[in-house]
C-alpha cells in the first residue's frame, strides 16, 4: 500500500463538549510535537462550543446552566488549567461554605464530618448525627465484620451499598450524595463503572470502611505530592508550572475539594477554543454528523480513510475521527456496528435547574453552607439545592443570594412536561418548606437538560469494552470517548478526551510502520 508517512492527515473531532475540545487540543499538541502536516476540525452540532458547560454572565452574577466546578484532586483538569495558562484564573470553594446538609423527615441536618463519598470514616460523628436511627448506625457497624463478596462479577452500587452498610446509610445519606452526580437510581447504577473505588476497598481491606479510611490517608498523600509535583508544563500560552510547595495551584488544590474559574468554567472553554485558533484548527458549529463510511480504495480516487457526511449536505475525507458525542448519538451513527450500536441502550437521564437570585435581606436564614441534597424517600420535588453564592463568593454582588435548585432524576422525570411557570412555583414551593424562603426572587434562570446524564447500567464496562474491540477492528482510527463511557466528572471527560488524542496518535503510528 501507498506510504503515508509526510502525507497530510485529516482528522476530524465530532462534538464540541469539553471531551471534544480536549482532544482536539491534545491532536494539535501532538501534531505541533510531531512536526505533522496536520488539518483538524472540531464540528459541532449545536451553535455555541461548550456542551453541557454553559456560563451565563448577567447583572453582575455568575451563572453556571451546567456544571459549576470540578473535583481539584483529579490531575487533567489542573494539568490543562496550566497547560492554557489558566492558573490565575483558579477559584476556591469559599472556607466558610464546607458544611452540606441532607434533609430528613423534612428538617435539615449537617453531614456528619469523615464521610468520604457517603462512606463514614469517623466514628464521633457519625453515631452523633440525627440523619441516621440508632439501629441504622449499628446495622453500618457490621460491615467491620461482615465477609467480603468473593469474585469479579459487577454488580449495582445500591446492592452493594446495602449489602456492606445497610439501608439507611444508603437512602439517607449514601444516594443523594452519590446518585447526585449521575441523577441516577443506585439500584442500577454498575458499581465497577461508578464506584470501583468502593469494591477495591472491600476486597483488599475486607470491610468498606477500613478501605475507604485507608483510601482516604493514601488520597490526601498522593494529592499532596501531584498537587506539588504536576509539572512544568509549558502550554499553548507558554506558561509554565512550578513543583515548589509555594505553588499557587497546589496550595488551591490541597485547600479545596473543588475548584472553578472566576469568570465561569467557560473561561475554559474559551481558552481551549483560543489555543485550537492558534493552532489553526477548523472550528466549526451548527454541523451536525449524520453517517460516516469506510473507504475502501475502490473509489475512483483510491481513497482511504473516511467519508463523513453532515447535515449541511456536505461529504468530507478524513483519515481519523474522535467521536465525542453521547453514546446515543454514537449508537446511531455506527448502527452498522452491533455491539456500537448497543451503545444506545445506555440510558440518559434528563434533568433540569432552576436558578433563582434573591435581595441578601430577603433570605432570612443565614446559608452557612454549600446547599443541600433530598433524599428520593423525602418525595420532594428538588433533588438538591446549591447556595451558590455562599459556595462561590465571585457568583453574586454581595447584597445578593443566588441558589440554584436540581430537579429531576431516574424515575422522576415528570418535569418535562411542565411549563416554566409550574417549574418555578414548584421550586419555590420546596424552598418555602424548606428554608422558610418566600421571598418574591429578582430573576430565575431555567436550564432544561434533557437527556443529559448517563446512567452506566450493571455490566457497563462490559458493554463499552465490546463496542470498543468492535470499533478498532471495523474502523481503525476512529476513537470514541465522552462521560458515556468513564466517568461523568469535566477532569474524567477531559482525561478521555486525551487519551482519545492519544489513540489517533498511536493510529498513525502504526500506519507509518506498517506503510499501509
Ligand atoms: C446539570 C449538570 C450538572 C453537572 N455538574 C457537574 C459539575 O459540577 N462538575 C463536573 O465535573 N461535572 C458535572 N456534570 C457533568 C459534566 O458537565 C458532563 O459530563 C460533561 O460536561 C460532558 O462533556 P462531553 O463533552 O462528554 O459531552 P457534552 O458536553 O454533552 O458534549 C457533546 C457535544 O456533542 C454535540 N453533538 C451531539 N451529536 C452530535 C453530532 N451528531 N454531530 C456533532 N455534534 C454533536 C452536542 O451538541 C454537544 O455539544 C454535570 C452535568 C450536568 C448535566
Amino acid at each position: 500500500m501507498e506510504e503515508k508517512v509526510g502525507q497530510r492527515k485529516r482528522i476530524l473531532v465530532a462534538g464540541g463538549g469539553i471531551t471534544g475540545l480536549s482532544a482536539a487540543f491534545y491532536v494539535a499538541k501532538q501534531a505541533r510535537e510531531h512536526g505533522w502536516d496536520a488539518e483538524i476540525t472540531v464540528a459541532e452540532a449545536s451553535e455555541r462550543f461548550g456542551g453541557k458547560i454553559n456560563t451565563l454572565r448577567k447583572d453582575g452574577f455568575t451563572i453556571e446552566k451546567g456544571p459549576d466546578s470540578f473535583l481539584s484532586r483529579k490531575t487533567p483538569i489542573i494539568d490543562l488549567t496550566r497547560e492554557l495558562g489558566l492558573e490565575g484564573e483558579l477559584e476556591a470553594q469559599n472556607p466558610q461554605s464546607k458544611k452540606t446538609y441532607i434533609l430528613r423527615r423534612g428538617k435539615l441536618h449537617p453531614m456528619p464530618g469523615g464521610l468520604m463519598l457517603g462512606i463514614p470514616t469517623q466514628l464521633k460523628p457519625f453515631m452523633a448525627t440525627g440523619l441516621l436511627s440508632f439501629p441504622g448506625k449499628l446495622r453500618a457497624g457490621l460491615d467491620w465484620v461482615l465477609p467480603r463478596k468473593e469474585g469479579e462479577a459487577d454488580e449495582s452500587l445500591g446492592g452493594f451499598l446495602t449489602r456492606r452498610l445497610g439501608r439507611e446509610v444508603l437512602t439517607g445519606i449514601a444516594e443523594p450524595l452519590l446518585a447526585g452526580i449521575y441523577a441516577g437510581d443506585t439500584h442500577s447504577l454498575s458499581l465497577l463503572a461508578t464506584f470501583p473505588q468502593f469494591r477495591e476497598a472491600e476486597r483488599a481491606h475486607g470491610s468498606l470502611i477500613r478501605g475507604t479510611r485507608a483510601g482516604r490517608k493514601q488520597a490526601e498523600a498522593a494529592a499532596k505530592a501531584a498537587a506539588a509535583g504536576t509539572g512544568v508544563s509549558s502550554g499553548a500560552s507558554g506558561a509554565t508550572g512550578t513543583t515548589s510547595e509555594a505553588d499557587p495551584v497546589a496550595k488551591l488544590v490541597r485547600s479545596s475539594m473543588f475548584l472553578t474559574y472566576r469568570g465561569g468554567l467557560v473561561t475554559l472553554v474559551e481558552a481551549l477554543l483560543a489555543a485550537l485558533k492558534r493552532d489553526g484548527v477548523r472550528l466549526q458549529t451548527g454541523r451536525r454528523l449524520t453517517a460516516i463510511s469506510r473507504m475502501d480504495g475502490s473509489d475512483g480516487d483510491g481513497g482511504q480513510g473516511y467519508k463523513v457526511s453532515f447535515d449541511d449536505g456536505d461529504i468530507e475525507s478524513f483519515d481519523a475521527i474522535v467521536l465525542a458525542l453521547p453514546t446515543f448519538a454514537i449508537g446511531r451513527l455506527l448502527d452498522a456496528l452491533p455491539a456500537v450500536k448497543a451503545l444506545s441502550d445506555i440510558p440518559y437521564v434528563s434533568v433540569a435547574n432552576v436558578i433563582l437570585a434573591f435581595r441578601a435581606e430577603d433570605v432570612a436564614d443565614r446559608l452557612d453552607g454549600s446547599g443541600f441534597l433530598v433524599p428520593r424517600t423525602e418525595g420532594k420535588f428538588i433533588t438538591a439545592c446549591t447556595w451558590t453564592s455562599s459556595k462561590w463568593l465571585h457568583t453574586a454582588p454581595s447584597d445578593k443570594v443566588l441558589l440554584r435548585c436540581y430537579v429531576g432524576r431516574s424515575g422522576a422525570e415528570g418535569w418535562l412536561d411542565m411549563s416554566d411557570d409550574e417549574l418555578v412555583a414548584r421550586v419555590r414551593a420546596d424552598l418555602k418548606s424548606m428554608l422558610g424562603l418566600d421571598a418574591d426572587p429578582l430573576f430565575h434562570e431555567i436550564t432544561r437538560l434533557p437527556k443529559s446524564m448517563p446512567q452506566y447500567p450493571v455490566g457497563h464496562l462490559d458493554r463499552v469494552r465490546a463496542a470498543r474491540e468492535q470499533l478498532a477492528a471495523a474502523m481503525p482510527g476512529v476513537a470514541i470517548a465522552g462521560a458515556g463511557f468513564h466517568g461523568v466528572g469535566l477532569p474524567d471527560c477531559i482525561r478521555q478526551g486525551k487519551e482519545a488524542a492519544q489513540a489517533i496518535g498511536g493510529f498513525f503510528l502504526s500506519v507509518t510502520v506498517r506503510g499501509d
